[in-house]
């Protein structure tokens, strides 16, 4: 019981700080891991930016080419047709007049198969040239929002082209790109409308967008080859326009990050593909070892405590094996004594001097075996015998027993017995526990010189009282005496003979009776109320 209780306790000992610490190190890892995926996804977050400045810095030395460009233009049908034939970067120019009716290219000059698909193209444009402006606020509200939800990622917000405007720009009213989607492919205008509010569209050649555009971006073997991504642009339609990276991604793999591209490309996407963040698991390795060797330090620590626990233990139960077994020797050589002197004080006449020694030998070898049925009571798990016997004969002989010692110390004996007849209970226990509390009197209260001793039955239940006369004992000890090997500390004990068992083997038989043993509340000496149930 005790051994599996040490047991608990010590496993408690191990595992409580050892849970503690798990959890403990297992939320550290958890935040460590947030913050290091949160770093993660900065980092990827800036390198898509970079790209859109990139993409942007692509329109906007276009966009102040064609500012510089446009003002020294003819704008006639021959002119417009030279400069496209030129510049292989145009692949249409038209004109918009302050009537918002086009001019170029005109209605009233045979049109060329080009011209003619340009006017079918953009048949809304004619109908409403206000669209190019429309187009300009969307993206410009667009960019805005962007910006906004991009600077939760990065601080760094790549430049705008929208926010730069050239010398040359200035003599423009309004100025913008018009991304124009036609059979599949997309189309960029750039327009500006001057002061006279003609407004000049210029389509730039979609291949040659796209080849400058890519020309900018790096490629794979550009990439850092120990990089693990890869990074792709995707078109209005979510079609692939250039990817790079050495990241060889699975077919199901979806894009860690998707990034929409600045103004004038807005409906277009970058998507970066790559490993997921994995937290590094050597910190991970290096925090199971700890574990490990901390769980090993306090377990090893733990069977320590246990194997000398367990080893106090066993010296102890082989120290009163052998105190149980040395009294059980002493016990039959004992009673031979007690018997032949008490024989030999039968048989002596009138020799009051040798009277008086036989009786010293016989006092002393019942003293002894009280002892020896002390110690063999507490050391083996005592056994209860019922029966029917006279309870007074019983109580009478106790008595009887201490009679020559109490005389010798003058100690006046004054009994009230009114339990009378016979009773059902085991009349060894009964005898023990009255010779402990006698001996107690003897020993301890021998000048308060004199002892009650009462008894009567009551309810089936047999009611002895032992009180002397004596110093009492303290209130704050009055439990403490009933513990094993517990003695009072005082000039009572001092000199006086005995192990601090008497008291708690008596308590222990009385209860094992179906009864108790109390201390009564008296104002002189000490008053001990056995009660025990003596039903047949
Ligand atoms: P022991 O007599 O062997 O010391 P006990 O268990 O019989 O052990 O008693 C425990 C202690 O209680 C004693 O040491 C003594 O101090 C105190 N005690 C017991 N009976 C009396 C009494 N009648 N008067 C005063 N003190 C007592």
């Amino acid at each position: 019981m005790q051994q599996r209780k040490t047991i608990i306790i010590l496993s408690l000992i191990v595992l409580l700080p050892l849970l503690l610490l798990s959890w403990q190190s297992w939320k550290m890892s958890k935040d460590d891991q947030q913050v290091n995926s949160a770093r993660f996804e900065n980092l990827v977050s800036a390198r898509l930016d970079r790209i859109d400045s990139l993409v942007q810095s692509y329109f906007e030395e276009t966009q102040l080419k064609l500012g510089l460009m446009i003002p020294q233009w003819t704008l006639s049908t021959d002119g417009v047709r030279k400069i496209i034939k030129n510049d292989g970067s145009i692949r249409q120019i038209f004109v918009i007049d302050e009537n918002k009716q086009r001019r170029l290219p005109s209605n009233n000059t045979a049109l060329t198969v080009d011209e003619q698909t340009l006017i079918n193209r953009l048949t809304p444009i004619w109908r409403d040239p206000q669209m190019l402006f429309s187009n300009q606020a969307d993206a410009q509200a667009n960019e805005k929002m962007k910006s906004n939800t991009q600077q939760q990622y990065s601080k760094k917000s790549a430049p705008r082209i929208s926010s730069k405007i050239s010398p040359a720009l200035k003599s423009a009213r309004h100025y913008g790109w018009y991304l124009w989607h036609w059979e599949g492919g997309a189309n960029l205008i750039y327009w500006q409308q001057n002061h006279d509010r003609t407004i000049v569209g210029v389509e730039l050649e979609p291949i040659r967008v796209k080849s400058d555009l890519i020309s900018r971006l790096p490629n794979t073997s550009a990439a850092d080859s120990s990089s693990d991504f890869r990074l792709k642009v995707l078109d209005t339609a979510g079609h692939i326009v250039y990817q790079w990276g050495n990241y060889a991604e699975t077919e199901s793999s979806d894009a860690q990050q998707k990034y929409a591209l600045s103004y004038p490309l807005s409906s277009w996407s970058l998507e970066y593909h790559g490993k997921p963040f994995t937290p590094s698991s050597s910190s991970r390795v290096s925090l199971l070892v700890t574990l490990i060797g901390f769980g090993l330090l306090i377990a090893g620590l733990a069977w320590f405590l246990y194997r000398e626990q367990t080893r106090e233990i066993r010296l102890a139960t082989q120290r009163v094996q052998f105190v149980s077994q040395v009294s059980h020797e002493l016990k039959t050589p004992l009673t031979n004594i007690r018997m032949y002197a008490e024989m030999l004080e039968d048989q002596l006449e009138d020799e009051p001097q040798q009277r008086r020694y036989l009786q010293i030998i016989t006092d002393e070898s019942q003293r002894l075996s009280r002892l020896i049925a002390n110690v063999l009571n507490f050391s083996r798990t005592p056994r209860i015998h019922k029966r029917n016997f006279d309870i007074n004969s019983l109580i009478q002989q106790s008595i009887a027993h201490f009679k020559p010692s109490f005389d010798a110390k003058n100690i006046t004996l004054m009994s009230k017995l009114e339990a009378k007849g016979e009773i059902f209970s085991d009349p060894d226990a009964i005898e023990q526990i009255i010779n402990n509390l006698l001996s107690n009197v003897e020993k301890y209260a021998a000048e308060g010189k004199q002892l009650d001793i009462d008894s009567e039955i009551q309810n089936e239940q047999l009611i002895l009282w032992v009180r002397d006369y004596g110093k009492g004992i303290p209130r704050s000890e009055r439990k403490r005496i009933f513990q094993p090997f517990y003695r009072i500390n005082s000039q009572l004990t001092e000199g006086v003979s005995g192990t601090g068992i008497g008291l708690a083997i008596a308590r222990q038989q009385a209860e094992k009776l179906g009864g108790s043993l109390v201390l009564a509340d008296v104002k002189t000496g000490s008053c001990f109320q056995l009660t025990i149930e003596v039903k047949k």
